[in-house]
């Protein structure tokens, strides 16, 4: 549609400045929390920047949800989520929702009108019912994801743990700021030490509870692996770059009582 795209660390400051003043963006487009590294950019922040520029604000908040982040009330124009994710939880419905402030509210529903995303009855359906137990799942999801996290980073066969939770995460600022106190989102991600793809792949076959799938929020654990997945059509130079390596694999936790989510992992990393 003849827009321009430009892409940018928006947790490195001085790199968004810069991208801001060079390309005078109309729109502004984030994530609460990056994939599949966790990292939290400052929203407050970047609403502050994009003030100054008269650019909108879209903040994707799926990782987060409404329980955990409320980005209109930091500042945002819109809110996108996917509704296949936590709020739906079942991993049966394929959807999305925006939200958006009075002033976006009308272009976005004759922008709508005209390319017609409008979610079928049964699809509003599951949603619907789904969005009824999304508040006790997410609360499920978030303690049981910070036991796994705590008990993964003490495991002589991890080398390292991403998880919002971490009291030496590099954006524990914002992570303060912007989260619901105690909540940490239930993804986790996690390097494996000295492993290559036949580790990873050992590893992810000798899990029975956790199951492989390439989406996050549903009631079940799952794993997925970046590199042969989600981050498969970026180089390994890039992908290199951004910080996404061969021992990487990302987990949703799900509703599971934890004992058992910890000895499926404990199992498999020992295989
Ligand atoms: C999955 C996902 C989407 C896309 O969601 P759909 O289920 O395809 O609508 C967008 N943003 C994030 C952060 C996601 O995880």
């Amino acid at each position: 549609q003849g827009v321009s795209v430009h892409f940018v660390d928006f947790c490195d400051r001085a790199k968004l400045c810069q991208a801001i003043d060079r390309h005078k963006p109309g729109v502004l487009v984030m994530e609460t929390v990056s994939n599949p590294l966790l990292r939290v950019a400052d929203l407050d922040e970047v609403a502050k920047m994009g003030r100054a520029t008269q650019a909108a604000l879209v903040v994707d908040s799926t990782f987060t949800t409404p329980l955990i982040n409320r980005p209109l009330e930091h500042g945002a124009h819109m809110v996108v989520h996917s509704l296949t994710k936590y709020l739906s939880g079942h991993g049966d419905v394929l959807g999305g929702a925006v939200i958006s402030d009075e002033e976006h509210l009308e272009p976005l529903r004759a922008y709508g009108r005209l390319v017609g995303p409008v979610l079928g009855p049964f699809e509003s359906y599951l949603a619907m019912r789904g969005i009824k137990t999304f508040p006790l799942r997410m609360k499920q999801q978030c303690a049981n994801a910070c036991r796994v996290a705590h008990w993964l980073a003490a495991r002589p066969e991890v080398e390292r743990v991403f998880y919002p939770a971490d009291p030496a995460h590099p954006d524990r600022a914002a992570i303060e700021r912007l989260f619901a106190p105690g909540l940490y989102g239930a993804v986790v991600s996690v390097e494996l030490r000295d492993a290559g793809r036949e580790k990873i792949f050992g590893f992810m076959n000798a899990l029975r509870t956790i199951v492989p799938a390439t989406s996050v929020g549903d009631v079940h654990s799952m794993v997925l692996y970046p590199v042969m997945a989600s981050h498969r059509d970026i180089s390994p130079k890039q992908r290199e770059r951004m910080g996404i390596r061969e021992n990487l694999v990302r987990l949703s936790i799900g509703i599971e009582a934890v004992e058992d989510i910890v000895s499926d992992l404990e199992r498999a990393l020992q295989a």
